[in-house]
């Protein structure tokens, strides 16, 4: 399938760091009104500081990209404004349904609590849906490293905005430094307030880490490219159709996969389990969604196998049935349109 065409495709993002998403010329410009020095006053001489170049193939350099902008984001109208961007920049290449991601224990400050922080992205969302083409929808981040009471204090909130658009929590940072285990009591908690739950596991860690997910309680999985190694494991998360979010081009910048290559997301597929395609950080990456579907085409994904990727995209939302019926009912002329070309 031609770029073209591929951009055209109505697509889910379910796996998308808000910031990882920023846009090079707005740290700029929160830079200037916030009156915060940066290295270098161009977006040119800016980018190979905030973006790993496309054959990067580091996780220290991959992270390094996010300290210098961070300091940038602990205030509302700089998180309202990156949403509301990201939301633009999904739509433009045909996202129909994303959800944003973000941990409000790294973006809060004094003066700035966490519920702020919360509303702050839920207005960029509510803006962004309004002005473009695209439902949009928020994972909030419990963050390996923080305290349990952070966690727990997170959850609250996060509950708490339900009806507002955080449709569950995620857990992000250092799988191979911080186990799950001390985030069972906040996923149990999550789960009881009827929020979804993802887990990043299986990416800087192995295979053990998806199962304790699973086990956890998970209904997605954040990367789990290493449950290639454990061939009893990826039969049972196929059987149990516990979705994978696969970044393709974060795993090989990170390093959780050493070349293009070698990654095992057709592998998985042909063994029944169920992979959609996302973003990760489509601003450090410098890629799109559209980017990524082109990188699985040019790694051997057919136009049957595509298919299939694109609606359980839409199907592993974390959404009511109702709401997922709606958005591939909306979708399903243009999608089917697009393959029959
Ligand atoms: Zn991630």
């Amino acid at each position: 399938m031609r770029l073209e065409v591929l951009r055209k495709l109505p697509k889910a993002d379910l796996h998308c760091h808000l910031d990882g998403s920023i846009r090079t010329a707005t740290i700029l410009d929160l830079a200037r009104e916030q009156g915060y020095s940066l290295p270098v006053d161009t977006v040119e001489e800016l980018r190979p500081y905030v973006r790993v170049p496309k054959s990067c193939r580091s996780l220290k350099e991959f992270l390094e990209c996010f300290d210098i902008f961070y300091p940038l984001l602990k205030n509302a109208p700089a998180l309202e404004r990156i949403t509301y961007e990201l939301l633009r920049d999904a739509a433009a290449e045909n996202i129909r349904y994303i959800e944003v991601r973000f941990a409000p224990i790294l973006q809060k400050d004094d003066g700035f609590p966490i519920p702020e922080v919360i509303e702050a992205v839920l207005r960029g969302i509510e803006r962004g849906e309004q002005d473009f083409n695209i439902k949009a929808r928020v994972i909030i981040c419990l963050f390996r490293g923080t305290t349990l009471e952070d966690s727990m204090e997170t959850v609250r909130y996060s509950s708490k905005y339900i009806k507002e658009g955080v449709c569950g929590i995620d857990v992000a940072g250092d799988e191979s430094a911080y186990p799950l285990k001390d985030f069972l009591k906040p996923i149990d908690y999550a789960l009881e307030e009827g929020l979804f739950v993802t887990v990043h596991a299986g990416e800087a860690g192995g295979p053990e880490n998806v199962k304790q997910a699973v086990e956890a309680g998970a209904h997605r999985i954040g990367h789990g490219v290493a449950l290639i190694k454990d061939p009893k494991l990826t039969e049972m998360i196929a059987k149990k159709q516990i979705p994978l979010e696969i970044c393709i081009t974060s795993n090989v910048q990170t390093q959780a996969v050493r070349e293009y290559s070698e990654h095992p997301f057709l592998d998985l597929i042909e063994k029944g389990v169920v992979v959609t395609l996302n973003t990760d950080d489509r601003g450090i990456s410098g890629i799109d969604l559209t980017y990524e579907y082109a990188k699985a085409v040019e790694l051997g994904m057919g136009p049957a196998t595509m298919k299939k990727v694109v609606y359980d995209g839409f199907k592993s939302a974390f959404a009511s049935d109702e709401i997922i019926n709606e958005l591939i009912e909306a979708e399903r002329e243009n999608i089917e349109g697009l393959f029959n070309e």
